[in-house]
């Protein structure tokens, strides 16, 4: 009997009855906005950025409208200009070299390793080589490099860092949060990713001027002294005339279900990794597929996965994936010579200077992804993996 999966790999969980409730209570009292609150009232936005700021052990927090948002609030707060390099993973979505070019900067390729994270190599030249003094970089699909060898380097070359956690929330490197190594950590509370707003976005820092600006550039007005995560009122005094009002503001009512949402997350990584770890043990040892292989030091969350089809052709690659459809198992693959749905490749960025990555070209055409929602149990990981070892077998 052939076995077919029937799961829908889009499908979240619902938003808990706690946070619905939170949500009806903000729409009873009509005061959505963030700066609309009474007077001894914080509002779920200020408590929001409080309790993540907690959560992530940082001394300053910001929530936004999007997780696109928070890169380029992020990109402004820290000083880049228009014309500015600013260094990237190559193996990144849209979003992320969209940031660089929202704020008239340049984007700069850096190269991806079979680890499917960036190549500190490739990082050094890219360093040397574009004179550029920041990189974003891209935590892509919850990979994490060693982030003690890339801060040695990027702090030995004065380059700051903003890490793009869309992918990392609730994940560490030896133990420190992600997000916590660079100057700014950036994350998205978009529907797929950790917790879920529909959209939205957050920023750390324990920079009190980086942390003073992003505020101002969200859109706070002279209101910035309602923000209880934000920095001390004098660190506005000398930006509040020169720091332009960028809005991008978080509402009431998507905090109020974000509140929630983060008390339960490391309920909610244990088990995406429960699933992660059934599907991987399912895919060990087969010919021509490559499992990646996650550092020690990496506590991540198994919200996707990935797989690689090394030095396989594109037809064959195609004939797989068509094969895997057929049986219910919905597989993107960021190789694919035309951007589809969400993958797309560097070299889809036109606006971008063409920067060939021969190396990142053989890794990038083989990468194979697929999420993991929580609505999918462990039995059904590993029935997923049944599927995916069969076809790659009957190639
Ligand atoms: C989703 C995502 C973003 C942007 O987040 P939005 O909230 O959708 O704007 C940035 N980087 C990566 C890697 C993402 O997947």
């Amino acid at each position: 009997m052939t076995e077919v999966f029937k799961g829908n790999f889009t499908q979240q969980e619902p938003i808990p009855e706690e946070a619905i409730e939170a949500a009806v209570a903000v729409m009873r009292s009509g005061r959505l906005h963030r700066y609309n609150t009474l007077p001894d009232e914080a509002g779920e936005v200020a408590l929001l950025e409080q309790e993540f700021a907690a959560f992530t052990g940082a001394k300053y927090c910001l929530a936004v409208a999007s997780g696109g948002y928070a890169l380029g609030c992020a990109l402004r707060a820290v000083g880049v200009a228009a014309g500015d390099a600013v260094m990237t993973n190559a193996f990144t979505l849209a979003p992320v070299p969209g940031a660089i070019a929202s704020v008239g900067a340049r984007p700069v390729f850096v190269g991806v390793t079979d680890g499917l994270v960036i190549d500190l190599d490739d990082l050094q030249v890219k360093i040397s080589e574009s004179g550029a003094k920041v990189l974003m970089l891209s935590h892509m699909r919850g990979h994490i490099v060693d982030m003690d060898a890339l801060m040695y380097i990027c702090n030995g070359a004065g380059v700051i860092v903003v890490e793009d956690c869309a992918h990392t929330m609730g994940a560490t490197w030896d133990g420190v949060p992600s997000g916590r190594h660079g100057a700014v950590g950036c994350y998205s509370t978009q529907t797929y990713k950790h917790i879920n707003s529909g959209e939205g976005g957050l920023i750390v820092t324990d920079d009190a001027e980086i942390a003073a600006k992003a505020i101002m550039l969200s859109g706070s007005y002279m209101l910035y002294g309602k923000h209880i995560a934000g920095p001390p009122a004098e660190m506005f005094e000398n930006i509040k005339y020169d720091t332009p009002n960028v809005s991008g503001r978080m509402d009431h009512l998507r905090a109020a279900i974000l509140r929630v949402q983060l008390k339960h997350l490391p309920e909610q990584v244990e088990k995406w990794n429960a699933r992660y770890r059934t599907f991987e043990a399912g895919l060990r040892d087969i010919e021509g597929l490559t499992v990646i292989h996650r550092p020690q030091a990496e506590g991540y969350v198994g919200s996707s996965f990935q797989f690689l089809l090394l030095d396989w052709d594109n037809a064959a690659i195609e004939g797989f994936l068509a094969r895997c459809l057929k049986r219910g198992v919905e597989l993107k693959w960021f190789g694919a010579p035309e951007p589809v749905a969400f993958t797309s490749r560097y070299d889809s960025w036109h606006y971008a200077d063409p920067q060939p990555l021969p190396d990142s070209d053989r890794v990038l055409s083989a990468i194979i992804d697929m999420r993991l929602p929580l609505t999918f149990a462990t039995e059904d990981c590993a029935l997923l993996a049944r599927i995916v070892k069969a076809e790659v077998k009957s190639d």
